[in-house]
């Protein structure tokens, strides 16, 4: 489709990728079948191809109806659309610039708006979020079903950290949510990678990826995020780390972005760039295991479900690489109907967008447990506490199957 850029965007890069992401969309709609908003409420203006076009007549200049907003608000950004488009559409980047343009255009009410600058301000600071936690923990018998629902248990204990020994290091995000509602998943993820012959080390002064603020229209509060962590992690870069970790594939998938969202900034395109290229997801990193550690003998196989979250299959693109490890490991991996599909967590959208993310995250609950695992293994920390408020058997994240193996069975 060709778009004819308003006087307001046109010739910025921002609005000559929107152009050249438009250009590429033929309108064909196959995008729309695997669109979870899509296959729920059955509106043209709830899936991909129509989102498209309410955001190519914004870039045109047209006035958007308060509307487009809420078509835009219920996009999950799980780019299932991008994993089924034939032409290559990158959606993800053009409803960015989609979400900033109608923010900016299309008042919201008071109470909307005050809950997003409420989730930013304490969501990406573990020091406000843990105190916050204790006390919904607390009052959580007081509160309603759907609320109840977003407060997850009180965190296990995340077991020992390695002590730095081998010649081999790699740097991991320490994030803000899942450093203080599964910190059991890092230290996991270190234990397993020391006894491969790797230290995991952890930068005190990094923290939030920055995809929560990004994702909610506050590109440069995002970008104030993103510089923090590549100040934080350039020194270790230099001084050997050859990677840099992400356990929470939505933080990973941002992470990946940062030398794209730095680039016109001088004093950190290089650097951002240099980071970009080191983010490895775990399931990267963990060398496949190399004999059934988590089968006890004369056992039969751990029954084990996999959700691959939106951010690992359609924004990563490394969708099978966990189903291997867990195989190799000794798992039988059990089948989970629509495993393309969204549970309905992404991010800030459960808070948000209560009814569509609860609908969701049944569905995907149930088709998980249609295979009569013994557990549920995920990949992401908001995908692992949405299920987990869902699912009958445990939820985790699957490097902790890994490292419950290493006491008895090194890998
Ligand atoms: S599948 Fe791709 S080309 Fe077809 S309508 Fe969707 S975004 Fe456009
Ligand atoms: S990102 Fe997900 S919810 Fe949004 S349009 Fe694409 S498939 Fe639909």
């Amino acid at each position: 489709m060709h778009t004819t850029l308003a006087d307001f965007i046109a010739g910025t890069p921002a609005g000559e990728e929107a152009a050249d992401i438009i250009r590429k969309c033929v309108h064909c709609g196959f995008c729309n079948a695997t669109c979870p908003t899509y296959r729920l409420l059955g509106n043209e203006l709830d899936g991909p191809r129509g989102r498209i076009y309410q955001i190519k007549e914004m870039l045109e200049g047209a006035a958007p109806a308060p509307s487009v907003l809420e078509h835009l608000d219920r996009c999950l950004s799980c780019r299932a659309c991008e994993t089924t488009c034939p032409s290559g559409v990158e959606y993800g980047r053009l409803l960015d610039t989609g979400r900033e343009i109608a923010e900016e255009r299309v008042g919201r009410r008071l109470w909307p708006r005050l809950q997003r600058r409420l989730l930013r301000l304490m969501f990406p600071f573990p020091e406000r979020m843990a105190p916050l936690l204790r006390l919904a923990q607390r009052l959580r018998g007081l509160m309603p079903r759907f609320l109840a629902e977003q407060v997850p248990p009180p965190a296990v204990d995340p077991g020992t950290w390695p002590v730095a020994r081998h010649a081999r290091s790699m740097v991991v995000l320490s994030g803000c949510v899942q450093s203080v509602v599964t910190p059991a998943t890092n230290a996991a993820a270190a234990r397993v990678l020391d006894n491969a012959g790797i230290s995991l080390q952890a930068a005190p002064a990094a923290g939030c990826c920055g995809a929560l603020s990004h994702h909610l229209a506050a590109r440069e509060e995002g970008l104030a995020f993103a510089r923090r962590n590549i100040d934080a992690w350039i020194p270790l870069i230099e001084d050997g780390a050859e990677a840099v970790v992400a356990c929470a594939s939505g933080c990973g998938v941002h992470l990946r972005d940062y030398g794209r969202l730095l680039a016109g900034d001088p004093d950190y395109a290089a650097k951002a760039a240099r980071v970009s290229q080191l983010v490895r997801d775990l399931s990267e990193v963990v060398p496949m295991p190399e004999q059934p550690v988590l089968r006890a003998e004369g056992r039969p196989a751990p029954r084990v479900a996999l959700h691959t979250p939106c951010t690992l299959q359609h924004g990563q693109r490394l969708g099978g690489r966990i189903d291997a490890l867990l195989r190799a490991a000794g798992c039988e991996l059990t089948p989970v109907p629509d495993a393309q599909l969204c549970c309905g967590s992404a991010g800030s959208y459960s808070l948000l967008q209560p009814k569509l993310s609860a609908q969701l995250g049944d569905a995907r609950a149930a088709a998980l447990q249609a295979g009569d695992p013994a557990t549920v293994v995920t990949a992401n920390v908001g995908c692992q506490l949405h299920l987990g408020a869902r699912c009958s058997v445990p939820v985790r994240h699957w490097i902790e199957l890994l490292d419950d193996a290493l006491p008895a069975r090194p890998l």
